[in-house]
């Protein structure tokens, strides 16, 4: 790409990071690497206005990496119940408790030692190094991919490795015409949330739009590109909702898969034959599937594990997936 043009981007990019960055908690003169991290691991898959009082709470709950790295993993996944992907946060304990082990409670500066910590991918690792150190390397998600084959009219498919390759190497050289790289990264990251958006961007206010190849072209609609991948599923799940004056029945899932130490309902394997339907089916959607919910009022003769009750009072301190939190809210026990 000619020297001109990137530059020309990115000024324009840095220019609207300057007049229209909003005000997030983390964002800060002098920005503090746990808490960029822990933001980034936040808004990997939430919106800021929703994971905004998420962070305030898990900061407010472990100040400091040290915190994190001894919290209860119980106490952690309650305080995370909503946001999903609960991987999450069992990664970011645990790359806290390499931290504390190999760096003494400090993260590392460049992104080349950042991505060695457990749960901190390459674009984690280069926002954490260009917001917090000015390390010129380029950020690369979703809102960097549509912005990136918008303006330069990349049909690459994003989710390829191919794309993925072409899209850091081009983000990697514009920043390297940067004297601000953490202005540059946050700048096009908001951008394309507030400006370049999936559905109607604003083209027609657009400083860019002279310049803009989707724009000229009238490939706006059709930019980024992605590869289509395999077809979404379904899976029933039967939970067994069992109350006793003991309290309501809970299982700790074990450590594979997506609610991997949080808290549910024992399960059954099939609808019951004397189950009541404690409610209707609830389908929950995941990135790649859904999952159909069907909630049995049973006794605990249904079950074939061992069973633990707990009361209202303890269920409150268990991390849980949202579906199950939300559904114990309403049982009267
Ligand atoms: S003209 Fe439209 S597509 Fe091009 S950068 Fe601006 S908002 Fe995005």
């Amino acid at each position: 790409m000619p020297v001109n043009l990137l530059n020309s981007f990115r000024i324009s990019i840095e220019d609207f990071y300057r007049s229209h960055k909003r005000t997030m908690p983390w964002r800060k003169h002098n920005p503090v690497p746990y808490e960029v991290w822990l933001s980034e691991v936040i808004l990997q898959q939430t919106r800021v206005a929703q994971g905004i009082p998420y962070f305030n709470k898990i900061l407010q709950a472990f100040p400091t990496i040290e915190d994190l790295a001894n919290a209860n993993e119980d106490h952690l996944l309650s305080l995370w119940t909503g946001l999903g992907y609960y991987n999450r946060a069992r990664n970011l304990q645990k790359g806290a408790q390499q931290v504390m082990k190999n760096h003494n409670g400090e993260l590392p500066k460049s992104s080349g030692d950042l991505i060695k910590i457990a749960g901190i991918g390459p674009y984690t690792a280069a926002a954490i190094s260009s917001i917090c150190h000015g390390e010129k390397i380029g950020v690369v998600d979703g809102n960097v991919f549509r912005v990136l084959s918008r303006f330069f009219g990349i049909s690459t498919p994003v989710n390829t490795s191919g794309g993925l390759k072409e899209f850091q190497l081009l983000a990697n050289e514009i920043v390297h015409l940067s004297n601000s790289s953490a202005d540059y990264n946050q700048g096009i990251m908001e951008f394309g949330a507030l400006h370049c958006t999936p559905k109607k961007p604003l083209c027609m206010m657009c400083e860019l739009a002279d310049i803009c190849t989707a724009y000229n072209t009238g490939k706006v609609d059709v930019l980024p590109v992605k590869k289509k991948t395999v077809k979404r599923t379904t899976e029933e799940i039967h939970f067994a909702v069992v109350v006793d004056k003991a309290g309501l029945a809970m299982r700790k899932r074990d450590t594979e898969g997506i609610w991997a130490g949080l808290y549910e309902f024992p399960r059954l394997e099939k609808p019951p034959l004397n189950g009541l339907p404690a409610a209707e089916q609830i389908v929950h959607k995941l990135s790649h599937k859904d999952l159909r919910c069907h909630f049995w009022k049973v006794t605990e003769n249904e079950i074939n594990e061992p069973i633990t009750y707990y009361t209202k009072h303890e269920i409150r301190k268990l991390g849980m997936p949202i579906i199950i939190a939300k559904y114990v809210e309403k049982i009267e026990f």
